[in-house]
């Protein structure tokens, strides 16, 4: 069917923003999915994701408004495509984890202390503020004389930007992994995944100790290896959308940039601003929307490449740290770990076929054909999905919960992500080191605000013992 039917409809209901309803489609087979997808007023989180159920189907989740979810119903009644509600937004928000209130941290004077340093039975009761994000990498800086720095763009609401780093001294050429966390505002508990990791290892390499992540533990030598491969973190990338997420609840994703729009249409997803195949009305299949154009959608892309200040301190991190070799983006929630690439299928046997090509405009992002598969050489393939494996291994250990790792395009391409942004730079820039990028979706619940404090902290012990199963195997790989 006739998505140009559902988008001309969509786009008159939609003129009022309605509240955005978790809920999610099953069919068949993933490529049910194929017409809902191109929908671009639609909100499938990070990326459309058909996901296997038990009963043999696929699940695709979105976000929509009463009205939509009435349309959608009504129009795919007959083509095999069911619609189900989850909680509404108000009964998920207030099911929800509290923010912390004040700082725990009291202006970077006490030391956070994360989940594998303590008793299993310990628990983190709220998600960190914003405030409380910025206190605890001070404590960090202050306790341990690890990096700070400031980035050069202000955010649109005027804040400063910083990241830190760890384990490998004040030579920046020494460190070579790179975590960034919260570019998508309401993927809550991101940065908290990463601030409590990064004082877990702190803490044990100064006591002498490992780490226990549930089911899980490391080794003291294990601690001080991933340290020393140096580690940098930039643990909130998308301040202006985490201040407003967290005081509306209102699953807010993009930042608050209102040059090109107000109301519902403020923001750009700082997610789809990066300069890999932006241009995407050029670069891809006009059949596919790895982005949009619209301000009022999610994946609304900006206005140029880069024309956040957010996108731009992102990539300006590979500048200051010019070894970076692997990064990972911290998003939510769907289970998994993609690898490169996410504008087409891989292929590594025709190097003159990839992301530089103009020969190849117009071609990109339709999944199931021969015309353009993206070029990967088969040694980096094999290191981006050893690395993704591990990782996921990683995940599933503390308490057995379910994740799996894929190419990033899966069924549906996306342009401008930090992911393929980061292994894009080798062959855009010449003279720049190579990056594996990943983007990591934890949360295998589905739910964007962890709907208790259990899923909230089990959320911390999987990503934590991720990041260290990743971080092995990336040594073992090679840093340099
Ligand atoms: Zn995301």
């Amino acid at each position: 069917m006739k998505y140009s039917l559902v988008a001309s409809l969509i786009a008159q209901s939609s003129v009022v923003l309605g509240e955005l309803i978790p809920m999610h489609f099953k069919a068949p087979t993933p490529a049910h999915f194929q017409d809902i997808v191109r929908n671009d007023t639609f909100d499938f989180g990070c990326h459309p994701a058909a996901l296997p159920t038990d009963e043999g189907h696929y699940k695709l989740r979105a976000l929509l408004t009463q009205a939509q979810i009435d349309f959608v119903t009504k129009e795919y009644a007959s083509s095999g495509i069911t619609v189900h509600r989850s909680l509404t937004r108000r009964q998920a928000a207030s099911a929800a984890v509290p923010i912390g209130s004040g700082d725990r941290f009291t202006a970077g004077t006490k030391l956070p202390v994360g989940l594998g340093t303590q008793s299993s039975t310990a628990r983190i009761n709220s998600i960190l503020n914003l405030n409380e994000i910025k206190s605890g990498v001070q404590a960090l800086v202050n306790t341990y004389g690890i990096g700070y720095q400031e980035l050069s763009s202000k955010t649109f609401e005027g804040r400063t930007q910083y990241i830190f780093y760890a384990g490998a001294g004040t030579d920046k050429s020494k460190y070579h992994i790179y975590f960034s966390a919260g570019i998508h505002a309401r993927e809550r508990g991101g940065p908290d995944n990463i601030l409590y990791f990064m004082a877990d290892l702190l803490a044990a390499d100064k006591a002498g100790t490992g780490l226990t992540y549930g089911r899980k533990s490391y080794t003291n030598a294990q601690v001080k290896s991933v340290l020393q491969a140096g580690i940098v973190v930039f643990p909130a990338v998308n301040p202006d959308g985490i201040a407003y997420d967290q005081s509306t609840d209102s699953l807010w994703r993009k930042n608050r940039n209102t040059r090109s729009g107000s109301g519902s249409s403020t923001g750009v997803d700082l997610n789809r601003n990066f300069d890999f195949l932006w241009d995407f009305p050029k670069k891809f299949a006009s059949s596919t929307s790895p982005a949009s154009t619209s301000p009022g959608s999610q994946t609304f892309y900006g206005t140029a490449p880069f024309s956040e200040p957010e996108t731009k301190n992102h990539a300006s991190v590979y500048d200051s740290f010019p070894k970076i070799r692997w990064m990972v983006d911290i998003h939510s929630a769907v289970g998994d770990v993609l690898y490169s690439w996410g504008d087409d299928e891989n292929q590594s046997t025709t190097p003159t076929q990839n992301f530089l090509n103009t020969a190849f405009d117009g071609r990109r992002g339709v999944i199931g054909d021969s015309s353009y598969k993206e070029y990967i050489p088969a040694q980096d393939l094999t290191n981006a999905r050893s690395a993704a494996a591990a990782m996921t291994n990683g995940l599933k250990a503390p308490g057995g919960r379910s994740y799996g790792y894929q190419q990033a395009v899966g069924l549906y391409a996306t342009s401008g992500a930090t992911d393929d942004y980061a292994f894009s730079r080798f062959w855009a820039k010449p003279g720049v080191n190579k990056v594996y990028g990943y983007t990591l979706e934890f949360a295998p619940t589905g739910n964007f605000y962890p709907a208790s404090l259990t899923e909230f902290n089990n959320n911390i012990l999987d990503t934590n013992a991720g990041f260290m199963d990743f971080a092995l195997e990336a040594i073992r790989i090679g840093l340099e």
